[in-house]
């Protein structure tokens, strides 16, 4: 095989982390799992598990309501979370950060709060071509409450956003426009900045769906300029149903609550209430405290590898794996953009991608088949859905090997 490996050093750099991931270790179908379903979902390192059973054990109590020390020790591991955050963006300040269930509640916070409160008739909101479903259907939910429309910004065949086109549609009208930093189903990453600096120049604001990039490469939002980023730690190594929202915080300030409740509140009566300060305004209710907790560690343990490591070992595998891929016959890539994180993803010639998965599943490989929650995308390939491999920072040549094993022996079943 010609394809180039994962150089020596990143090798060498991410080699002793592998062992830190206990489900590594399993077996599936009698079969080393390989796991390539990084976009969906990463696995834990231990220090991410221990860290949450900890708090279990050792530090359990409810934040920001307690006279007595334990109450006073979880709301600490509570903050040093949220400055973990803040930390990993290089917000200005913890309070511009919120924690969400999610990048899916996130999006769904800034439509609601923001977009119910600001968006009037005719205003518009531009969505790129290859968003998830959950940086569309918040907009399109309230789009139908506000009569703004949504407006999209196609997509080249190479799976890169039209600039020009894009340059086209931002007029006056624009308030918002809605974009992903790395493409969950092609792997592009998105020039954020440009389209920031653009959108600006216009007077609109900027989502940015961080879901697939702050695991693959180090982010800042001030350098980036954006007045919103939004991602979700499970993807990032962390606990599910944690995640972020980072603000500028005069949009924070500015915008209501959205959801109500104990936590948010500074004072109640029947006849009114008054709010908390922004992030608290935006975290109604007891909050995942122990998702929190993880979540830093998760930060921490990426800190301590170096996401610029992390980025250099993951292109050095799409590098080997688009190499060992191109080499199968009938094989074809959708999305060839000049920029891509972490993700491949392929057809293979009269297989479709949910067989693919299944016969790949029995050789103890787990890729995702599917539209990835991008129908709009896939309908502008024309295609139901791809197979896609997507990299995390403990996954090797060895990894890329057994898939090309894998999708050769399904072309030898199908053949
Ligand atoms: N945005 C992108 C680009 C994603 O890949 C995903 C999940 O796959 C999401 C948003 C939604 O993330 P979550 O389900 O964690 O809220």
């Amino acid at each position: 095989m010609t394809a180039a490996a994962p150089t020596r050093e990143t090798v060498a750099e991410i080699a002793g982390h592998a062992g830190d991931f206990p489900i590594l270790g399993r077996t599936v179908h009698g079969r080393r799992l390989v796991y390539l379903d990084n976009g969906a979902t990463t696995q834990k390192p231990q220090a991410v598990i221990e860290a949450e059973a900890r708090y279990y054990r050792e530090s359990n109590a409810n934040i920001h309501r307690g006279v007595h020390w334990l109450s006073q020790h979880s709301t600490d591991l509570y903050d040093a979370g949220r400055e973990r955050v803040r930390s990993l963006l290089n917000a200005a300040s913890a309070c511009e950060i919120v924690f969400t269930r999610g990048t899916t509640e996130a999006i769904n916070l800034v439509a609601a709060s923001w977009g119910r409160s600001q968006l009037k008739p005719g205003d518009e909101i531009l969505l790129s071509g290859m968003e998830h479903h959950s940086n569309i259907v918040p907009w399109q939910l309230v789009a139908e409450q506000t009569g703004a429309v949504i407006r999209v910004i196609p997509v080249t065949d190479d799976g890169e956003l039209e600039m020009q086109a894009y340059a086209e549609m931002l007029s006056e009208r624009t308030r918002l426009v809605g974009v992903c930093h790395v493409s969950n189903a092609l792997g592009t990453v998105n020039p954020v900045a440009e389209i920031i600096r653009m959108a600006h120049a216009c007077g609109a604001l900027v989502l940015v769906d961080g879901a697939q990039a702050v695991a693959h490469q180090s982010v800042d939002v001030q350098a980036l300029d954006c007045d919103f980023y939004a991602f979700s730690g499970h993807k990032l190594y962390g606990p599910t149903g944690i995640g972020a929202l980072y603000g500028r915080k005069q949009l924070l300030d500015a915008m209501p609550p959205w959801q109500g409740g104990g936590d948010m509140i500074h004072t109640v009566s029947f006849e009114r209430s008054t709010y908390a300060e922004t992030p608290q305004k935006f975290e109604a209710g007891t909050p995942n405290i122990a998702g929190v907790v993880g979540l830093d560690a998760a930060i921490a343990y990426v800190q301590e590898v170096g996401l610029d490591t992390i980025a250099r070992h993951e292109a050095a595998l799409v590098e080997y794996a688009t190499q060992a891929l191109g080499q199968i016959p009938g094989l074809r890539f959708i999305g060839q953009a000049r920029e891509r994180a972490g993700i491949v993803s392929f057809v293979l010639e009269g297989i479709h991608p949910h067989d693919l998965g299944t016969i790949l599943d029995m050789e103890g490989v787990a890729i995702r088949a599917g539209h990835h929650c991008a129908m709009p995308l896939m309908t502008r390939f024309g295609l139901p859905g791809t197979a896609r491999a997507s990299f995390a920072l403990y996954n090797t040549q060895e990894d890329i090997d057994a898939l090309v094993a894998g999708l050769n022996k399904a072309r030898r079943l199908f053949g």
